[in-house]
């Protein structure tokens, strides 16, 4: 279902004709920017007062529009396109030609799954925060709130697998889930292989990582980013269409999202690849166990530089924890684990850290400026609010990953070591 409406701008008085499409979701918040003068105009349905903010509504407008004024087409869950009014060319009639039906029954299924999923965001929440808290009592009560999570016992091995349950079916919407069934299964493989081919540096490795809290720290990064993800359901809707559609000119096409904006999810990107970072360690320390049977060792000519200088940061494992994002992934030699280099942008994440971007609400464009320029600024790229989004969906699928590769040490942990975690 479609509602056109017309709106009249606070700030400039500029009429916009207002195309909505409708999705299934109970509450449906919209925003976007006065094409003239990039005022916010904000309204939702699905609640009693509509919070109209920013415009108000014409009320004697009788469609069909005619031209004459600016035209914005919404739509929640799916990419919305600029451009002039067509009637009866809908966000929702073009997604399913594009689509297929196929692709489309399949999206649709995703989107389905997420109305059901998101109100459950703050027993997600419980449940982890009772976790990291140790408190199983509490954890017990909130994990079985979410659909498909039983708590067998209260043994470790058992609430770790209620855990990963939870953030599993959580994030399921969000991710492909043929691919975490499959590095699920190799992860605890994998971590087998090497009990039995490097059984006492692999010993050494994990208890290192116990020692020092690294992978309990590293865990309960990972699981913050799970609850923040499914509270952010709303502008991640429309980037699930990609997986479905040629990705490949992503960054020209100008799709637009019809919620939110995009420093309300700036602080994402950085936090997730902050915690990237961090499981950039943890890979590098199993992809040298498996290359040279020591999580220490890095591939020998990685070790000097092209002048022959000692490289110190590739001494141990814990000297390599220090490097930053951009220069990790040169020094893990052909990883065990394909990461998606779609997902990782350093000069994004830089850009982003040193509050060095501007973002246009009425194009969706962010221009960044990662270089040090001293005090101009001069250099820039720029990324579509769409395209930034897909990045960051496509950088959680990562952690989600990496993360499944961390259960797999862990129940190592528990199962076979028989460790407190
Ligand atoms: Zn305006």
């Amino acid at each position: 279902m479609n509602i056109c409406k017309c709106f009249q701008c606070n700030t400039c008085g500029t009429q916009i004709d207002c195309r909505i499409g409708m999705s299934n979701r109970d509450v449906q918040p919209f925003q976007f920017a006065c094409p003239q003068c990039e005022e916010r105009i904000s309204f939702v349905f699905g609640t009693q007062n509509g919070e109209l903010t920013g415009a108000s509504e014409v009320e004697d407008f009788k469609g069909p529009f005619t031209g004459a004024n600016p035209f914005v087409d919404l739509h929640l869950d799916f990419p919305a396109y600029y451009g002039e009014y067509q009637m009866g060319m809908t966000t929702f009639l073009r997604v399913t030609r594009e689509l297929g039906q196929a692709g489309y029954q399949h999206l649709n299924q995703r989107l389905t799954m997420l109305n059901v999923l998101y109100p459950l965001e703050k027993e997600l929440r419980s449940t982890i925060t009772q976790y990291k808290r140790g408190d199983i009592e509490n954890f017990s009560k909130t994990c079985v709130k979410i659909p498909g999570v039983a708590l067998k016992s209260r043994k470790k091995q058992d609430v770790l697998a209620a855990l990963f349950t939870s953030t599993s079916v959580m994030s399921s919407p969000f991710t492909i889930h043929e691919h975490n069934s499959e590095i699920s299964s190799k992860s605890s493989e994998l971590f087998m292989w090497l009990h039995q081919q490097h059984r006492d540096k692999t010993i050494h490795f994990v208890e290192e990582i116990l020692g020092n809290n690294f992978l309990k720290n590293l865990h309960n990064d990972c699981l913050s980013l799970y609850p923040k993800l499914v509270s952010m359901d709303l502008p991640f809707r429309p980037a699930f269409f990609y997986d479905y559609a040629d990705t490949e000119h992503l960054g020209q096409i100008p799709a637009r999202l019809s919620t939110a904006d995009f420093e309300a999810c700036s602080n994402f990107y950085k936090d997730l690849a902050e915690v990237f970072a961090r499981q950039l360690t943890f890979l590098a320390g199993v992809n040298n166990l498996i290359k040279r049977g020591d999580s220490d060792l890095f591939e020998s000519t990685m070790k000097v530089t092209k002048a022959q200088k000692v490289r110190p940061e590739l001494e141990s494992l814990n000297s390599f924890a220090n490097v930053d994002l951009g220069s990790k992934l040169a020094f893990i030699d052909d990883c065990f684990y394909r990461v998606d280099m779609n997902a990782v942008d350093n000069k994004l994440r830089n850009g982003i850290a040193h509050y060095k971007y501007e973002y246009k609400e009425s194009t969706q464009t962010v221009t960044y400026y990662p270089s040090k320029e001293g005090m101009s600024r001069e250099k820039y790229h720029e990324i579509s609010f769409m395209a930034f989004i897909r990045k960051s969906l496509l950088l959680f699928r990562e952690i989600h990953s990496v993360n499944h590769i961390m259960k797999a040490a862990l129940f190592y942990c528990v199962l076979v070591l028989d460790k407190e975690i």
